[in-house]
């Protein structure tokens, strides 16, 4: 460590927008920015902090702010427009109000590192004279997408069938986002995503919850317009050792993990042998999607770990649970630990970019069943650019059949193609740990950076 880090002190400010897959990439790299002798303080909205307070965060330090609906959070809100505008107005407010009751503590904060998601606390950081940083929690080619869209690049709605676009390869226009191919469909995550770069010149730095190989010439062409650097994967480091073992090592779970339940069930699974299929934190299947999914998996005769959360247990067929002896349901798990366990084979996947990079780090392949937002272009990277997976198509009515789930689990597992996936989600996963590990490129990005603020 150099000597003006040890005189300075320096502090950030975590600020996630308040979901699951904002916030465990955003808490792990806390983590990392604690290794380097960095303060942080997370900072939740009220709603959350009534939950996750009592869990373990190890040193980092939490504070709350008000997005306006302290009991109940989004889910209290009218709609996610009227959240979004109620969060922005209250939220600057009582960012405000923290960072003043900060400025006065005894190691007051210099930066604000914030969720892309929420620009507003940029401008409420720089009233204070922080250091502004953007934290980017999808994947460099859907951000420049978004940015693109901002700029009037990609003129809406669509006209072109094909896109060439920098730094990516060709896409047709439904491997682009959702939010572009059918444009219209969430207005409020539309502007979310696009409002990202309103004041996005203002920002020092942003960082990037991505590994530079992945994205080299898309992040290529992004750090010519902007202080960019790739800092991921942001998971922890025991991971990539497949030593993972204890739970609290893993950000936070905003339901029960079950985590004893899965395990144990996993340990007399052979190796290789069980499909593990989840769909995030958000995205619900329809009740016809469920049930082709739940008979794909029963057809492929593969033992299968599904995550079927509490709003959508009423969807699976009557009595599904009992008619295999091969699978277990359940509505949360430990993914991490889940992915690590040996006999685990393959992930049928939404695409999420935390479950992508999760997945690629650890070497598991995909079947990726994409069903919104930047999941979509994710599939598309996985399957033809990356090829640590296959795509599981859906037909006109937008649904993926039973037969296509069974025969994508059996490619996987079987075929020629499948040993070739497996080759290359263990090229990833090596070139992933060689970023996150001290000297490489993540690692020294993340240096760079501490440098630059214990500077500032
Ligand atoms: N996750 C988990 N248990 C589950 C399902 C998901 O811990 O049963 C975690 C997963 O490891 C990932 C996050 O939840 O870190 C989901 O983020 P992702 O970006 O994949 O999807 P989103 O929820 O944002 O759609």
């Amino acid at each position: 460590m150099n000597k003006e880090r040890i005189n300075h002190v320096p502090h950030c400010l975590i600020l996630p927008y308040p979901a699951q897959g904002h916030m465990n990439p955003m808490i792990q790299f806390s983590k990392r920015l604690i290794q380097k002798q960095v303060k942080v303080t997370l900072i939740t909205v009220t709603s959350l902090w009534k939950t996750i307070s009592h869990k373990n965060l190890s040193s980092i330090e939490v504070e709350s702010i008000s997005d306006g609906y302290d009991e109940g959070g989004l889910s209290a809100a009218e709609s996610l427009e009227i959240y979004k505008e109620t969060f922005w107005r209250v939220g600057s407010e009582s960012l405000s109000e923290l960072l003043q009751k900060l400025s006065t503590s005894e190691n007051p904060p210099n930066c604000v590192i914030f969720d892309a998601f929420l620009p507003w606390a940029l401008d409420v950081g720089k009233s204070f004279g922080l250091l502004g940083v953007a934290f980017f929690t999808q994947s460099c080619s859907v951000n420049s997408i978004y940015f693109q869209t901002h700029d009037k690049f990609i003129e809406l709605p669509l006209s072109k069938s094909e896109y060439l676009l920098p730094g990516l390869p060709i896409l047709a226009q439904q491997d682009l986002p959702s939010f572009l191919y059918k444009y219209g469909s969430y207005p409020g995550y539309f502007d979310i995503v696009v409002n990202q770069f309103n004041n996005i010149g203002k920002a020092d730095w942003i960082l990037a919850n991505s590994i530079y190989e992945l994205e080299n010439e898309v992040v290529d062409w992004l750090v010519k317009i902007w202080p960019l650097k790739t800092i991921g994967p942001s998971i922890p480091s025991m991971v990539l050792d497949k030593r993972l073992r204890e739970d609290k090592e893993y950000g936070i779970n905003l339901s029960d993990p079950n985590t004893e339940f899965c395990i144990k069930w996993l340990n007399d699974k052979p190796k290789g042998s069980v499909v593990y299929v989840s769909f995030g934190s958000m995205a619900g299947l329809s009740e016809d999607q469920t049930h082709e999914l739940a008979y794909g998996l029963k057809d492929s005769e593969s033992f299968y770990l599904w995550v079927v959360r509490d709003c959508d247990q009423t969807k699976l067929p009557k009595g599904f649970e009992n008619t295999s002896q091969k699978g277990l349901i359940v509505t949360w798990c430990p993914q991490l630990l889940v992915l690590t366990h040996e006999a685990v084979g393959c992930f049928v996947t939404h695409c999420g970019w935390n479950s992508t990079l999760e997945a690629l780090s650890i070497g598991v392949p995909l079947i990726a069943m994409p069903l919104w937002t930047d999941q979509v272009t994710n599939a598309k990277l996985i399957a033809d650019v990356w090829k640590i997976g296959v795509r599981a198509f859906a037909d006109e009515k937008e649904i993926v059949r039973s037969e296509t789930i069974k025969d994508c689990i059996k490619e996987i597992i079987e075929s020629e193609k499948g040993s070739q996936i497996k080759k290359s989600a263990l090229k990833w996963k090596n070139l992933a740990k060689s970023s996150f590990d001290e000297g490489g490129r993540s690692d020294k990005n993340i240096e760079e950076f501490v440098n630059a603020l214990a500077q500032f």
